[in-house]
């Protein structure tokens, strides 16, 4: 597998080896499913949207509905706004979506097309019907990671639709983050719990976890309705879930519409869960009832019972930026020590300074690092091991290699099933996460334990 892996690191200027993130347009796909009745549109190759598709399907285990502008060499060189007339005139034609959303790809973005002019072109030709929205985002994958390109995508639904009119509609925006849609639903049921009414976009839920009916649904019934993407601009407040995903869009309402809005970690975790719920208490002036108490307490319960287990056990944590904060908060919360935190999206100091924060007390030297590899992660692990593995699926060569057991979290997980189900959101998602922790710390132990202790009840 991994042998080749020096304990010596040197330091790596122009290389990623493994890395800890995909491409922009993926990002930017799976933002644009949380549309009902969205067609994606990858403007490039059509390689680029197989692969966008095929990540996305292999993720969710569902299947992907995207086109492409099928560049040839000719649309290379003279650029591709031919083709996207061409294929807003065939998508409009034999899929009738609602909208299209068009992403970008290196190439589209190398050559330099004009996607606002090539849609406003699109339109004028008549090749996209009356009542039918097409959207765009621009998501080069030589800069940021499939993170930025969730976050454009989410932005770009803000600047093309929402509007502002005289007639507030006292809701709350509510931005989940790039996420699974098990935590899509977790969001949305804590705060119809609370008795909060919102709108939550992008909503993948209901559209890549969608039950097997034995009918073929091109547009699933989920996804955030475009009546209510348009009705955003009324909202009383935006709460953006995940600062690398979700701000630049609550960022571009507030400019667009006066609408006010407050970044926040991704509920993952008891504090993080807490603040969701303290901003959702602030916002909308209710008060949480007592079944939310309970869920909360016992989260709280599952964390003390299992101290034992989990104190002072050293974990690498990976992956989206998002997702590695709010879980590094959860495994201090838990007793763990985070000594490696790595993130593979170039979001540089912010990432660092913020999981350096949460970390000064308990694990002071722990080494954090964004736009890093698990190239690098690994030799760190060589060089002083860890316990566990957090992240995504691709540390599971480290995990062979050097004997650690993984808990697969975050994206993408092509190796196993429940992902797209069970969620790690909220206090209910926290108990999740932290069972599959614990249990697969347990499965650990009994496996290394010697006859004498090789216990019945741990
Ligand atoms: S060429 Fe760029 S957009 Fe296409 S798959 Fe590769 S990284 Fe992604």
């Amino acid at each position: 597998m991994l042998e080749a892996t020096p304990k010596e690191i040197v330091e790596r200027k122009a290389l990623r080896i493994n890395p800890a993130k995909t491409c922009q347009p993926i990002g930017a796909m799976y933002a644009a499913l949380g549309i009902h009745g969205c067609l994606p549109n990858s403007h490039g190759s059509q390689g680029c949207c197989s692969f966008h598709k095929s990540h996305l399907t292999r993720h969710y285990r569902e299947p992907i509905m995207a086109a492409t502008s099928a560049f040839t060499e000719g649309s290379s060189v003279f650029g591709g706004g031919g083709n996207l007339k061409q294929a807003l005139t065939t998508i409009f034609t034999v899929y009738n979506p609602d909208m299209v959303a068009v992403s970008t790809t290196c190439l589209s973005e190398t050559i330099g097309d004009d996607l606002p002019t090539f849609i406003r072109q699109a339109r004028e030709s008549g090749a996209v019907p009356e009542g039918k929205y097409v959207i765009h985002a621009n998501t080069p994958s030589y800069v940021g990671s499939h993170v930025t390109g969730w976050s454009n995508m989410t932005k770009a639904m803000v600047t093309y639709l929402s509007a502002k009119t005289e007639t507030p509609n006292n809701k709350l925006n509510i931005i989940p983050g790039y996420v699974e849609p098990s935590d899509v639903r977790a969001v949305k049921q804590l705060v119809t719990q609370m008795g909060i009414d919102a709108i939550v976009f992008p909503d993948t839920s209901d559209v890549v976890d969608t039950p097997k009916t034995g009918d073929f649904q091109m547009y699933p019934k989920g996804g955030t309705p475009i009546p209510d993407l348009i009705d955003t601009g009324n909202s009383t407040a935006t709460l953006a879930l995940g600062n690398f995903t979700s701000e630049a869009a609550a960022t571009a309402l507030q400019n667009k519409c006066q609408v006010p809005s407050r970044v926040l970690d991704l509920p993952i975790g008891l504090r993080a869960t807490d603040r969701f719920v303290q901003a959702l208490i602030e916002f909308s002036d209710v008060t949480p009832p007592e079944s939310l108490n309970d869920d909360r307490g016992r989260l709280v319960d599952v964390m003390t019972d299992m101290q034992q287990y989990l104190y002072r056990k050293r974990v690498a944590v990976y992956g989206d930026p998002d997702q590695v904060i709010s879980a590094t908060e959860f495994l201090v919360d838990c007793g763990m020590l985070p000594v490696y935190v790595i993130t593979g999206s170039p979001v540089g100091k912010r990432f660092e300074e913020r999981v350096k924060d949460i970390l000064k007390d308990t694990v002071p030297d722990a080494v954090v690092a964004a736009n890093a590899d698990l190239f690098y992660l690994h030799q760190l692990i060589k060089n002083e091991p860890v316990d566990l593995l957090l992240g995504n699926e691709y540390g599971k060569y480290i995990g062979r290699d050097e004997d650690i057991p993984i808990v697969r979290f975050g994206f993408p997980i092509l190796d196993r099933v429940g992902h797209s189900y069970f969620p790690t959101a909220c206090y209910w998602g926290g108990i999740y996460l932290l069972s599959n922790i614990c249990n697969t710390l347990l499965e650990r132990l009994d496996r290394d334990a010697p006859d004498e202790l090789f216990e019945l009840v741990r």
